[in-house]
């Protein structure tokens, strides 16, 4: 099977529950203008973040991805996604984690350069070639993640009587 996401115990979450999606300007209008309905929209600076209404899907999604060649780069990203945005004046800091929902994260998760790459140039494309462009990997925010998962999986091997580590 080529593609991992066929096989996604949550059926596609990410695409049919949305949660502040950041898509520039060009992303926007492309993909989501004229069918946001069911969507909250907050734009912050050149930014918009989407979150899906209640439990409804991304208006893209028809039981897959209908824009799946030309997806947003956040969806390309996933299972990191975008974090912090710091816009100062001519120049842009983000940062990017990966405490996603994705259950599949482990298999999923590329190299992290590729992450950065991926992220730096859509914020070039976003803010201008001349900005000064920094990106972060967010270690604190994924540490507290993952230590929260392992305790997560603890409590469950303790609750089904499994107490092997
Ligand atoms: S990225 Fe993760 S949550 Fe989204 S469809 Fe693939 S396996 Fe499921
Ligand atoms: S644009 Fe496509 S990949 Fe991105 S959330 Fe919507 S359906 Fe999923």
């Amino acid at each position: 099977m080529s593609n991992p996401c066929l096989k996604c115990p949550t059926q596609q979450s990410c695409c049919r529950e949305l949660h502040g999606l950041k898509v520039n300007e060009d992303e926007f209008s492309r993909l989501f203008a004229g069918k946001s309905d069911h969507l909250t929209v907050v734009k912050k600076g050149k930014l918009y973040e989407l979150s899906s209404h209640g439990k409804g899907p991304c208006p893209n999604w028809d039981g897959h991805c209908q824009a799946y060649g030309t997806r947003p780069m956040d969806c390309d990203l996933y299972p990191y996604t975008i974090g912090n945005v710091f816009e100062g004046k001519g120049e842009v800091y983000a940062t990017y984690h990966s405490r996603t929902e994705c259950p599949l994260s482990d298999e999923l998760l590329g190299p992290r350069e590729k992450a950065e790459a991926l992220i730096y140039n859509f914020l070039k494309a976003t803010y201008g070639e001349t900005a000064k462009v920094t990106v972060r990997y967010d270690e604190g925010a994924a540490r507290v993640y993952h230590l929260a998962r392992r305790a997560m999986a603890k409590a469950q091997r303790v609750l089904t009587g499994d107490g092997s580590q």
